[in-house]
């Protein structure tokens, strides 16, 4: 997310002189439609990287509402970006093609790319010099620069490393050719994630070439990584390049890592999909490795990984499976939790509360070693499940209920189910009448919703969940109750409903 800063009304006034065209009319940022009623005119940043102390109206511009609003969090050029992505992407499915490198290329250059480099590779003294050509007939001055020369220990294959410009690249491969060592699409998803990532964010890792007779330097991996920083606007590439290696052999060690690669399309999996989206290029390269994707190797690639500088990867996983829960849009408990760092009357119950006593019963607990969108996954499934028992939850003890200004008797018995002492005794309750109603194993406490339940068991937890607050402890005017569930102290609590008689056995009515 790039830093926003608030504009006051007389910049407002400044930056709507600034815009005003010689036909007298404000354009949106956007797509250059004017703005007709000027009333509606909404400013953003142009940037995403915008230092905070920056006080210049440069980087600000009208944008329409409509576009002003379907932009959602990114900034002005970056969606502008985004549409023209799509733009390209689609007039090429249009055609019945896909896109390349090289068209991203072309787009960006009109057929002013692809420009030859001559080199001469010195072996006694392991470096090697190369004629950069800035034109197709190789009139121009070629500019000319050296490299040192490094060896694979294993394979003895030669390479050096280079920052080069984007005219003298290609992508690997004619496609009527047969040696195409590249022979992938972009995708439009994986592309524009890199492309967000990689304009506030360090390239990491180079792209792989090779460079071999009067051609270009040609592209076979890390193409997606060069098209985004190219439609980015970046003038050089870094890169790897290997000297006239054997192809075969190269395509060999590719088509292997290919193989690997294209299961990231295919990934349904929303955690996947996240993790893509906030490590970009650290994902890019987990997926890259041969290992079975899953949550615990993507963790523990990315505490390893030398050029890590993320946060805790374990805490960003629990953070989002909890939060694309409870902020879903079909979540009916939402209005009843308050938000981060509030609380008051008006809630029933915190984030807090909710981290700490419900989500470790029905949560299964991340990393997972389970491999993404395999039989054995049901995240997915898991974050639909705590959604539907959330809102069992909020139809039986909330809705048309809670209400915290009137001291209606309802109020009262919702009231006395969301103290602090009473969730932390119902919450494992629950958890034990679900796992009694589901049939699972021992083995299975710790996932209990992490799995397909039909709706025939969810109308039988509905059921349990109505015969538990139906219980007279919720109504019981005795006010020693009240008392004890104010406490933090679960014990007490768990007593009090032994007493009173609330237990599991009660609930599934073995007893
Ligand atoms: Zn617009």
């Amino acid at each position: 997310m790039y830093m926003k800063r608030q504009i006051s009304d007389s910049e407002k006034r400044i930056l709507i002189t600034q815009h005003r065209s010689t036909d007298g009319k404000i354009y949106c940022f956007i797509d250059n439609e004017p703005i007709d009623d000027e009333n509606t005119i909404q400013f953003d940043h142009i940037d995403p990287y915008a230092k905070s102390e920056d006080t210049s109206l440069d980087n600000i511009a009208p944008v329409c509402k409509n576009h002003n609003l379907a932009k959602k969090d990114m900034s002005l050029s970056e969606y502008r970006d985004k549409l023209s992505i799509e733009r390209l992407f689609k007039s090429k499915e249009e055609n019945g093609k896909q896109l390349k490198l090289n068209d991203v290329l072309e787009s960006k250059f009109n057929s002013e790319y692809g420009f030859v480099v001559k080199y001469d590779y010195d072996k006694t003294n392991d470096s090697i010099s190369l004629k950069f050509y800035s034109d197709t007939n190789q009139i121009k001055l070629p500019e000319v620069k050296k490299y040192p020369v490094f060896e694979c220990p294993i394979t003895k294959l030669k390479f050096f490393y280079a920052q080069i410009p984007v005219v003298n690249i290609l992508n690997d491969g004619k496609e009527e050719s047969e040696i195409e060592l590249q022979p992938r699409p972009l995708i439009i998803d994986h592309f524009w994630n890199l492309y967000r990532h990689l304009r506030v964010n360090t390239q990491l890792q180079p792209s792989i070439c090779r460079i071999e007779g009067n051609n270009p330097i040609f592209v076979f991996d890390g193409q997606h990584k060069a098209a985004a920083r190219i439609w980015a606007g970046a003038k050089f590439l870094d890169v790897k390049v290997f000297i006239e290696p054997d192809v075969i052999k190269l395509m060999k060690t590719n088509l292997v890592a290919h193989d690997k690669l294209k299961q990231l399309r295919f990934y349904s999996s929303i955690l996947a999909d996240k993790l893509a989206q906030i490590y970009g290029v650290n994902w890019q390269k987990y997926m890259e490795t041969a290992d079975k994707k899953t949550e615990k190797g993507f963790c523990s690639f990315v505490k390893y990984s030398e050029t890590s500088t993320d946060e805790n990867p374990v805490k960003q996983l629990e953070a989002y499976i909890v939060e694309s829960i409870l902020k879903h849009s079909e979540n009916k408990m939402l209005p009843f939790i308050a938000p981060e760092n509030k609380t008051g009357k008006q809630y029933a119950i915190s984030r807090d509360s909710l981290k700490k006593y419900y989500f470790r019963y029905f949560v299964a607990s991340p990393p997972l070693d389970i491999e993404f969108d395999s039989k054995d996954d049901f995240r997915n499934q898991e974050i639909e499940n705590n959604i539907k028992l959330l809102n069992i939850l909020a139809e039986i003890t909330l809705i048309n209920k809670w209400d915290p200004d009137s001291n209606s008797t309802e109020h009262k018995k919702a009231d006395r189910i969301y103290r602090a002492g009473s969730v932390m005794a119902w919450f494992p309750l629950l958890r034990n009448i679900i796992f009694n109603k589901l049939d699972l194993m021992a083995s299975e406490t710790d996932r209990i919703l992490f799995r397909v339940i039909s709706e025939d068991k969810w109308k039988l937890i509905e059921i349990f969940v109505n015969k538990m607050f139906s219980h007279k402890i919720w109504v019981d005017k005795d006010p020693n109750i009240d008392i004890i569930i104010g406490n933090k102290k679960s014990e007490l609590t768990k007593d009090l409903f032994k007493d009173k008689g609330l237990t599991d056995k009660w609930v599934l009515g073995l007893i």
